[in-house]
């Protein structure tokens, strides 16, 4: 496959698209993020790296967060995680509380909000410092000893966290976090504030395309059967409230981040991460799914 032509193509493409979109603004530290950055690496599962544009350049991973802290509670509790959080798409937005009244504080999945707080509630249980656990681990994934969280935004995110903090003591109300709600939500903006480069990204995730080995170190992360999963859970509810359209225009199982941020995979061949932070309606980086529309159309391959 010649992705450096590929990636070179979708650069070229991509350029009128730019800028368009909407910068997530919740707190500063993302709203001074200029629209038109671009960058898309693909890490294979042999090694190759391609990158274009600002691929090593580091951003707020964000919800992408989400996709690791989930697979550091399946290393931890494996199938109990469902006892707990469910499985199926939300149709609602990411930061809804309104199916936890009716659901009885049991999220419908590890990538909402009301999931997430879940499996970041399982990791604080475990470790003394669910955040540094989860920094380890994509240091781990990378190679990098450099990837961190970012302060200024987790402190901003912390004072901005009026929802996460409902949700989190909602939760706690149906006796579904064994720990103190403000230390969840603590865990979790720090979680939410790691930055990291798509190419640090496409490696972190690179496991799931290779039955959960990374194929650098042959350390197995998961087992197949759970990499499996948590692959199937990306394709279904990955892309906030958008991923039935996600994975038609794209076909690959994917998670989103409102940095602009997306990682995907396609198994047995790479991963791929793009971040442009200029945002869908849904969240979604709009240049970002354009270009992995572009990747999946041109290499001619998808999971279907
Ligand atoms: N820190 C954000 C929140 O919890 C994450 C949003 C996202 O990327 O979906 O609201």
């Amino acid at each position: 496959m010649n992705y450096p032509a590929i990636l070179e193509q979708i650069h070229r493409d991509i350029q009128p698209y730019l800028g368009t979109g909407r910068v997530a603004d919740y707190i500063p530290e993302l709203a001074k993020i200029p629209a038109d950055r671009f960058g898309m690496a693909v890490v294979t599962a042999a090694g190759d790296v391609h990158r274009i544009g600002d691929a090593d350049e580091r951003f707020s991973v964000q919800s992408i967060s989400k996709l690791f802290a989930c697979t550091l509670a399946f290393q931890l509790i494996d199938d109990e995680l469902w006892s707990r959080v469910g499985r199926e798409p939300s149709g609602t937005a990411f930061n809804s509380l309104v199916q936890l009244e009716t659901e009885q504080g049991k999220p419908r999945n590890p990538f909402i909000n009301a999931g997430a707080l879940v499996v970041t509630d399982v990791l604080c249980r475990r470790f003394v410092s669910a955040e540094t656990a989860l920094v380890e681990f994509m240091r781990r994934l990378t190679g990098e000893r450099t990837v961190d969280y970012d302060l200024r935004v987790a402190q901003s995110e912390l004072a901005n966290a009026h929802r996460n903090r409902a949700m989190a003591h909602f939760i706690a109300s149906f006796g579904n976090l064994e720990m103190p709600a403000e230390v969840v939500v603590d865990a979790y903006c720090r979680q939410c504030a790691i930055s990291m480069s798509c190419v640090e990204l496409a490696r972190a995730a690179l496991f799931l395309c290779n039955g959960g080995v990374v194929p650098a170190t042959g350390e197995r992360i998961l087992d197949s059967s759970s990499t499996k999963r948590l692959s199937a859970l990306m394709l279904t509810c990955g892309t906030y409230d958008a991923a039935g359209d996600f994975v038609f225009r794209v076909g690959l199982p994917a998670k989103s981040g409102v940095g602009g941020g997306i990682v995907a995979v396609l198994p047995g061949e790479m991963a791929v991460c793009v971040w442009s932070p200029g945002l869908d309606s849904n969240g979604n980086s709009l240049a970002g799914t354009l270009a992995l529309e572009w990747l999946t159309t041109h290499t001619g391959q998808s999971i279907f």
